[in-house]
């Protein structure tokens, strides 16, 4: 692959139904994109570059996330209901 994973993720389209990872987010992304940008940069940088550096061009078409992969993604979610119940609190 000469492509950049960068060009390689911006180039994709939408091809199939595939929302933000966002919990209650009904935005259409990619399937090679986490999720919407307004979410994904609500999401604190360490978990985007994590996350980022798991991710293996095509893994969205083989449905073949690595073991890192689906961890950073499980650590996000749980990043997320913490930052959602902090915001409930104030
Ligand atoms: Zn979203």
């Amino acid at each position: 692959m000469n492509q950049t994973k960068t060009e390689y993720v911006k180039s994709q389209e939408q091809v199939r139904y595939h929302t933000c990872h966002w919990p209650d987010c009904k935005k259409q992304v990619p399937p090679a994109m986490w999720g919407c940008s307004k979410h994904w940069y609500t999401l604190p940088p360490t978990l985007r570059s994590k996350l980022w550096a798991a991710y293996r061009p095509g893994q969205e078409r083989d449905m073949k996330p690595s073991e890192d992969y689906i961890k950073v993604a499980r650590e996000i979610q749980a990043w997320i209901q913490e930052y959602l119940a902090w915001r409930h609190v104030k």
